[in-house]
């Protein structure tokens, strides 16, 4: 391809490389963000997956401004890692990390549900009953990132409930740091069904129950914990590793 521009050759500019209004910008922004984080959920793209500039700056149609502001960005949300003069890769999230993410989330989210106890009202109830049910449906589609989408807005959504946006704030960073985690170690469609303990928590804001409630979302988030250490510890030790026969994984490069 020819980099030479003539001014008097009307080319198709990309999309992105013109300045858009703001809103322009954001929506591009966010529409890259989501394929990669998306892509993440969905395991097509595995840690230690190369995101090379110029590749998504072809994909996407956009300039190297916008695919560098969404790097850092999804660098900022612990998703990619940046490499100095090696690009970005998909993250590797440490068992460390996952604990302290999950920690993290037990005590925001403790906070949270108590607060929605206190400020929800029937009618805002009655709503988080009918995304949930739409949630569950999703789920045993086998529509693992919508599910993953659902099941992280039924969270979302208490928190907006709490009415507290420095809270929820918090909490929306964590949620993302957790999908990542969700993403790479949950089988692909094998997603866990949430709906009960989901439910249990909607019952206990109905009936004013905050210490019922902070309780079940206590032990909802060690339920997710505990199940993605399993799959961790399944995939340290292959059998074949447990026999002596392989040294250790290589990890599969996305591309
Ligand atoms: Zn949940
Ligand atoms: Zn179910």
């Amino acid at each position: 391809m020819s980099t030479n521009a003539s001014a008097a050759t009307a080319k198709r500019t990309p999309k992105g490389t013109t300045r858009g209004t703001p809103k322009e910008d954001a929506d591009v922004d966010a529409r890259l963000y989501q394929s990669i984080f998306d892509g993440v959920l969905n395991h097509r793209l595995t840690p230690g997956t190369k995101l090379p500039e110029p590749e998504l700056c072809q994909l996407f149609g956009v300039g190297r401004a916008v695919v560098r502001r969404v790097l850092e960005k999804l660098a900022y949300d612990g998703i990619v890692v940046l490499r100095p003069n090696k690009g970005a890769v998909i993250a590797e999230p440490t068992p460390e990390e996952t604990r302290e993410i999950f920690e993290a989330r037990r005590s925001v989210e403790r906070m949270l549900v108590e607060l929605a106890v206190q400020r929800a009202s029937a009618h805002d109830i009655e709503t988080l009953r009918q995304q949930l049910a739409s949630e569950h449906a999703a789920m045993h589609r086998f529509d693992q990132p919508s599910w993953a989408t659902l099941a992280s807005g039924f969270h979302m959504r208490i928190a907006a409930l709490a009415g507290n946006s420095i809270l929820q704030n918090y909490l929306k960073e964590l949620v993302s740091r957790c999908s990542l985690i969700v993403g790479v170690y949950e089988t692909p469609g094998n997603a866990p069904c949430e709906h009960a303990e989901h439910a249990a928590i909607v019952d206990c804001l109905e009936a004013r129950d905050a210490a019922g409630a902070m309780a079940l979302m206590e032990a909802h988030l060690r339920h997710i914990e505990e199940r993605i250490e399993i799959t961790r510890m399944r995939g340290e030790k292959s059998l074949g590793q447990l026999l002596g026969l392989v040294g250790h994984a290589v990890p599969i490069q996305g591309r």
